[in-house]
């Protein structure tokens, strides 16, 4: 090391400095300063949410990589929004027991991961029970070999995460009418129980508009055996909308929606009792109740 009079003159002022303490102090505030970035704060949108609704997380992750959430056993990603700030929507299934719900959201710094618990109740509803009664030819479709094919493809378009959402603000019902099934009611079908009704079906006469229920991108546009005319619109921030058996389609896929935009028209393809939409809302490929997305928190 070359050492110049006037660098030796500043080390030797250093050297001084560090006696009498001042670098320690300096090296103190700096420390502090950091940990005071490195803060995970998570603002649930409710405290409560019921059984079939969907928590809203306002996140702040200063420094953050990546923010994600975890629920139980499955991790889901938060939406970047800028400013440090990150989102999420969780789906909370309706089966979910009724309580303090398991979930905590992570952020990746460079050189950590910050852990946040979420305080968040779930609250109990009570879900109707429907018996329905459908002609042998219409309940053979469930069980066509074709079906886990439907499954797989709806299940994908479902479960994939587009960051940024394209929605802000309560969805709209998608069709005018009765709302014949609700979410969550527990299906038997000719005497057997069969599951859980994942959506609403608004019964409407054949040929009445569907209308997107918010903005987004078609991502599924098929003709199925069990489902019938089906449409996907991904609404993005890892939420989704289902409609099935549609009598003819509006839109194709790959194609951006508006919310209230006409994309298609109510049939009864598939296995259907009669013309009706079946429309579900799915956050990261939980079903949600979509009555309950008609009315968001302010501010979403
Ligand atoms: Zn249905």
């Amino acid at each position: 090391m070359i050492t110049t009079p006037r660098l030796a003159s500043l080390l030797s002022l250093l050297s001084l400095l560090a006696a009498a303490g001042w670098l320690l102090v300096a090296g103190g505030a700096r420390h502090a300063a950091r940990a005071v970035d490195d803060v995970l704060t998570v603002t649930p949108a409710t405290a409560r949410v019921p059984q079939g609704g969907a928590a809203l997380l306002a996140i702040r992750a200063p420094r953050a990589t990546a923010v994600r959430v975890r629920l139980g056993e499955t991790v889901h990603p938060a939406d970047a929004r800028g400013d440090d700030r990150w989102e999420a929507v969780i789906g909370v299934w309706m089966e979910t027991k009724p309580g303090p719900l398991a979930l905590t959201v992570e952020a990746d710094l460079d050189d950590r991961t910050l852990t946040a618990p979420v305080a968040l109740t779930v609250t109990q509803r009570a879900f109707p029970i429907q018996r329905l009664r459908m002609a042998r030819e219409q309940a053979a479709k469930y069980t066509a070999p074709s079906v886990q094919e439907e499954y797989r493809l709806i299940g994908a378009a479902l479960r994939r995460f587009t960051a940024g959402r394209a929605w802000q603000g309560s969805f709209q019902r998608p069709a005018a009418g009765r709302i014949a099934t609700r979410y969550g009611t527990q299906r038997y079908r000719n005497g057997e129980k069969v599951g859980i009704h994942k959506g609403i079906d608004i019964a409407a006469p054949r040929g009445a508009p569907v209308y997107a229920a918010h903005a987004g991108v078609v991502t599924l546009r098929r003709d199925f055996g069990l489902h019938g005319r089906t449409l996907v619109i991904d609404h993005g921030g890892g939420v989704a909308g289902l409609y099935l058996h549609l009598n003819d389609f509006g839109v194709s896929e790959g194609q951006t929606v508006k919310r209230g935009q006409l994309i298609a028209r109510v049939g009864s393809t598939g296995a259907a009792t009669g013309p009706h939409l079946h429309y579900a809302l799915y956050a990261h490929g939980t079903a949600i109740d979509p009555l309950l997305m008609e009315t968001m928190p302010a501010g979403w």
